[in-house]
């Protein structure tokens, strides 16, 4: 424990090498120097969070082209808050019962291929999941996905909203769900928490009609670890917003700032609601609006072309390795590359989970994705790869591969 010891050594926590994406179990992503400055002087005086949060939401919604946009403690607190938001509406008398929902229109229709472990965040606002349509695309079977109908007969008087979660490729359609949605003036809400990069998706889910879209702050935004926005229509962030504030206030006193909430909420507001264990601080408000700024600002383009280099030297170092095959670098549309391996378990004696597990016993500790383990390929993601850690991947494959 020597006071010159770095904090992570003082704690006795390992630091890793990650090339395994930006993954919230990992650190979510490192802030920049500006980011951390700003962080700093945020902490140095006190602000009314709410007026932080509005003036905040202002800008982050020019970035998203939305109405309106709030800070939440992570995409999938915004995913809460933002069923939270689609149940009680602007009624303080239902934001009061929730999660109890009993009598109200509580469900969220969510097509079958989208459910997804984060859906936990939508059931914990008191939401019940319809899940419709089939699995015809991802299984093979077929090529048909959700139709309009199956979307039309699963809407009743319970029906509060429908989830749909973004991926690449946006099936089934985003366009078709927010048309039938449109006709019964139902929310859509839409999970994009790891689709950036390309930044252009800041506003591409809004601008095909979605009502609430959440976004992670601490993936590639590079922001800090425990943000995420909410962005989408005025009148359903600012409830969110109303959900997550402390309002031990008194309502003859309290002056909302101008804005969402002085717009809905200027005579009357819940107690404490459903989100208030979701606050987020003054540091991380500052600190997600400057990362957002830079992220917006920032050349993807150069950052690609130094981690591509980065795997071109992992790809060169690894290339005579025994029991593997390294694949091409890849590089979908506006995303950072990535370099898979082709693990030849039989040849090696060990299967890839046990290559994997040996990596990050590596000193230091070497993660790799293992979203494609099941095909005996382990993946380099280059978005988290800081300069000086492909000697570190090479090294630590020569180890594990010999
Ligand atoms: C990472 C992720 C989340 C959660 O984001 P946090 O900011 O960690 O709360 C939700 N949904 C998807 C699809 C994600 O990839």
């Amino acid at each position: 424990m020597g006071m010159n010891a770095d904090v992570y050594e003082r704690l006795s926590v390992a630091k890793r090498v990650n090339g395994a994406g930006l993954l919230t179990r990992l650190g979510g992503s490192l802030m920049d120097s500006e980011t951390l400055d700003a962080m700093r002087e945020a902490a140095g005086a006190f602000v009314d969070i709410a007026e932080l949060q509005t003036r905040a939401g202002a800008t982050i919604a020019r970035h998203t082209g939305t109405q309106a946009a709030i800070v939440t403690g992570g995409a999938a607190a915004a995913l809460t808050l933002a069923t939270a938001a689609a149940i009680a509406r602007t009624d303080v008398a239902l934001m009061e019962r929730l999660p109890d929902t009993e009598g109200m229109a509580n469900e969220v229709i969510i097509h079958r291929a989208h459910r997804t472990g984060y859906d936990h965040a939508i059931r914990a606002a008191g939401a019940r999941l319809n899940e419709i349509g089939l699995n015809d695309r991802g299984v093979g079977a077929g090529v048909r996905d959700l139709e309009a109908w199956e979307i039309e007969a699963a809407i009743g008087p319970k029906t509060a909203a429908i989830a749909y979660t973004a991926t690449e490729e946006l099936r089934p359609s985003l366009k078709r769900v927010v048309a039938v949605a449109e006709r019964f003036k139902l929310p859509v809400i839409v999970d994009a928490a790891a689709q950036l990069p390309p930044k252009e998706n800041l506003r591409r889910f809004s601008e095909e009609g979605a009502s609430l879209v959440a976004f992670s702050g601490g993936k590639a935004i590079r922001g800090p670890q425990g943000t995420g926005i909410l962005c989408g229509r005025e009148d359903l962030v600012a409830s969110a917003l109303i959900q997550m504030l402390d309002l031990d206030i008194l309502p003859e006193t309290w002056a909302p700032p101008e804005g969402l909430l002085a717009r809905h909420f200027s005579d009357r507001f819940p107690h404490h609601g459903l989100g208030r264990g979701f606050k987020v601080d003054k540091e991380s408000i500052v600190g997600l609006v400057v990362a957002l700024e830079r992220f917006v600002a920032c050349d993807i383009e150069a950052g690609r072309a130094s981690r591509r280099k980065l795997l071109a030297n992992i790809a060169a170092g690894a290339r005579e390795l025994a029991h593997s095959r390294l694949l091409a670098i890849e590089e979908a549309h506006g995303k950072y590359p990535t370099l898979g391996i082709d693990i030849d378990a039989a040849a090696l004696g060990l299967d890839v989970y046990a290559v994997s597990r040996a990596l990050q016993r590596h000193d230091p500790p070497v993660h790799l994705s293992e979203r494609r383990a099941w095909q005996s390929v382990l993946v380099i993601d280059s978005a988290g790869l800081r300069e000086g850690d492909d000697e570190i991947v090479v090294a630590a494959l020569r180890r594990v591969l010999r």
